[in-house]
């Protein structure tokens, strides 16, 4: 062969090209197939190399595997919105020269870039940085790779400290690629990134610096020090946005300065970044933080601590609602109910393995007579042993445990969100012990149950992704195998779509986690079912078997809700707080029309609590217009109004949520209508 040939694989299919042909030139070339690549669409903004990503701009070599990266694919995401992280960072020393570079990742929806300045950026800093980043995106300067020894690079940034000290970090073990940190899986719609973010600077087999080109001259109009890769131009930057600033500590530690941060989001078009910030209105709009006060269910006084929750009498009557039907439901399916204590001795959590690998994640201990007792950070070894109060036979198999366990895990306060992130909450949490041979036919009914259960609550829209075994893992395989097949076929029996997330087990056990999609699209993951074969082997917990000779069982963990305080800011979300009538604090407000109307409000209303139903008649000194208001306010599902012409025929007329209204219906009739509602739990 040649030597200026090269035999290449473009997207699946064999090529020959001439040597220094780039990335960008042979994916260019190639003739538009039937099917691209399923993570990309349109034009290429990169190119995966034999699985690594790389600029368009850079040259290939024999023997080479070249993918087109899309930009709405999620590494296409990252890349562009790291390459607005520059056009940042760009515009912000340009404006102010004194700003030292921090790190400047992409995130979920888009990026930030920390700086050293003097003071914190006002609102019209960022206004006039953003102005400066539209200019730079319009120059289209283009963004250049190039290798540097440490040497030379420690002379290029010698004037921006962060930089050298990543120089230091460079090839130190345990850093992950900074673009996993982004998955779209996050459990919440928070932004807050993790403390490796450094790896979008250094950590490949290389250091590089990237310049920004200005095309009319041909200068380097800056650089930073970055792995990339990036998108070709600045002007391949289709929509941005700047959005707010905050204090953010250099590589998360509160030991090191304050940086001051600079959050922005990016697109890969404007109708898509119109979306996005209409869905963040809407979110604002539903954040159950704003609404807990509002409507008077939840607070965190500063007093008890971050993270930790206090439930006002209205939230406590959803939270009640939620458990009651939660227990009557677990009641009729076979699981019986637990109780165990907030501490426990370390050795308990020293036998689970939990001090080992969770410690970070736990409370510190207290020290009492001579022993070290933890808060709980998860229920599990103590079922373990009730399961192991006395011996087991094979006929109490499967043993399905439930509590509602509150434990504590410790979460830094820049991490904490309300009750959908907290310190202290309430798993719903069963563990269910079981013989091999029950596991499957467990976990398609347990599945089963969980959805069943989270569409009553009026959530309909779900996605599971079954997480299987990592690279680092305890335990043999086959037991692995057969307890991934046995969750495959609980999802496959289940009719959800599921994706598999190959090696996203812990390295204990694969699960299977249940994601839903609120009224807005957001998606949060809920329920999460793991087949745990190592637990059951630490305690040495055994049943005897139909044989007579003494087995293991499998152990499955299951939390329906998660946790109750996060399912309940989820609701609160999902429902904008107009709960449906069989969680509403409040079901039915009677409004007379006049004073004199109040004692058969009253009566009516008395007939309604008969039923079990939440009752106030608005017998205050208010104009009606002002008590439907206060009502609607509340978000209460129904008004029962009454004046003359309803006393006299023996009716009341309905007021809904939505303004219309329904005159004249008899009370029984009225009764009925309330009733029937609650009772079907549906939304009206
Ligand atoms: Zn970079
Ligand atoms: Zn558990």
């Amino acid at each position: 062969m040649p030597a200026d040939k090269l035999h290449i694989t473009l997207a699946g299919s064999e090529h020959v090209v001439e040597e220094g042909t780039t990335a960008g030139e042979a994916l260019a070339d190639r003739q538009p197939a039937g099917s691209a690549a399923p993570d990309s669409t349109g034009t290429p903004i990169a190119a995966r190399v034999n699985g690594e990503l790389r600029d368009l701009s850079s040259r290939l070599s024999d023997g080479d595997r070249v993918e087109p990266v899309g930009i709405d694919s999620r590494d296409g995401l990252n890349i562009l919105r790291h390459s607005a992280a520059h056009v940042l960072a760009q515009a912000v020393q340009d404006l102010f020269p004194q700003a030292k570079l921090g790190i400047g990742p992409p995130i979920e929806n888009g990026f930030y870039y920390d700086f050293d300045v003097p003071h914190a950026f006002a609102p019209d800093d960022l206004k006039a940085v953003e102005q400066k980043m539209r200019q730079i995106v319009r120059q289209g300067q283009r963004f250049s790779r190039r290798v540097v020894s440490d040497e030379d690079a420690r002379a290029e940034l010698a004037a921006e400290p962060y930089k050298l000290e990543l120089i230091g970090l460079k090839g130190s073990a345990g850093r992950t690629d900074g673009a996993d940190r982004t998955d779209g899986a996050a459990p919440t719609s928070s932004d807050v990134s993790g403390d490796s973010a450094e790896s979008v600077e250094v950590g490949g087999p290389e250091l590089t610096i990237y310049d920004n080109v200005d095309p009319a001259t041909g200068a380097v109009a800056w650089k930073d020090l970055c792995r990339g890769p990036h998108l070709p131009t600045t002007r391949d930057i289709p929509a941005f946005r700047l959005m707010r600033s905050s204090g953010a500590y250099w590589r998360g530690s509160e030991q090191n300065p304050q940086l001051q941060r600079i959050y922005g989001t990016a697109w890969p078009s404007r109708a898509a970044q119109d979306d996005y910030l209409k869905l963040l209105e809407e979110a604002e709009k539903r954040d159950h933080r704003r609404l807990g006060a509002e409507l008077d269910l939840f607070s965190f006084p500063t007093e008890i601590g971050s993270g930790l929750p206090v439930f006002h009498p209205k939230g406590g009557i959803v939270r009640k609602a939620l458990e009651d039907y939660s227990r009557q439901r677990h009641e009729q399916s076979g699981y019986e109910f637990v109780y165990t204590p907030h501490i426990t001795r370390s050795e308990l959590f020293e036998t689970s393995g939990h001090l080992e690998w969770y410690a970070d994640g736990m409370y510190p201990p207290m020290e009492m007579e001579g022993a070290r007792y933890y808060p709980k950070p998860m229920n599990c070894p103590m079922h373990i042993l009730i399961y192991a109060s006395r011996g087991r036979s094979y006929r109490e198999l499967p043993l399905r445990l439930f509590e509602f366990g509150t434990v504590y895990r410790f979460e830094k306060s820049g991490v904490v969100h309300g009750l959908t992130r907290a310190r202290g909450f309430t798993q719903d949490d069963a563990h269910i012990f079981c013989t091999p041979e029950q596991l499957q036919d467990e976990l398609a009914s347990l599945l089963d149950f969980v959805v069943g259960l989270l569409r009553d609550y009026g959530l309909t829209e779900f996605e599971a992704e079954l997480s299987t075994r990592p690279d680092k893992f305890v335990g043999e395989i086959a037991d692995w195998e057969k307890a991934e097949a046995a969750l495959k076929h609980a999802l496959d029996k289940s009719g959800l779509t599921y994706v598999i997330a190959a090696g996203e087990g812990a390295f204990y056990a694969p699960k299977i986690d249940v994601h839903v999609r609120d009224a807005i699209g957001r998606r949060w993951q809920l329920s999460t079912l793991q087949v745990d074969f190592q637990e059951p082997g630490r305690f040495g917990i055994e049943y005897q078997a139909a044989d007579g000779s003494r087995q293991r069982p499998y152990m499955i963990h299951r939390a329906l809700f998660g946790s109750i305080e996060r399912f309940f800011g989820i609701l609160v979300e999902h429902f904008a707080g107009a709960f449906p009538p069989w969680l509403a604090p409040i079901q039915v407000v009677g409004i007379p029309i006049a004073d004199q109307h109040v004692g058969y409000l009253e009566q009516v209303a008395t007939r309604l609590r008969e039923h079990g139903i939440r009752v106030e008649v608005d017998a205050s000194d208010d104009r009606m217009q002002k008590k439907i208001r206060n009502a609607q306010r509340q978000k209460v599902p129904y008004m029962l109004l009454a004046g003359d012409d309803d006393v006299a025929a023996g009716a009341v007329s309905f007021r809904y949520r939505s303004g219309e209204q329904k005159n004249g219906v008899p009370v029984a009739a009225a009764i009925a209508e309330i009733t029937g509602a609650v009772a079907s739990r549906i939304q009206v």
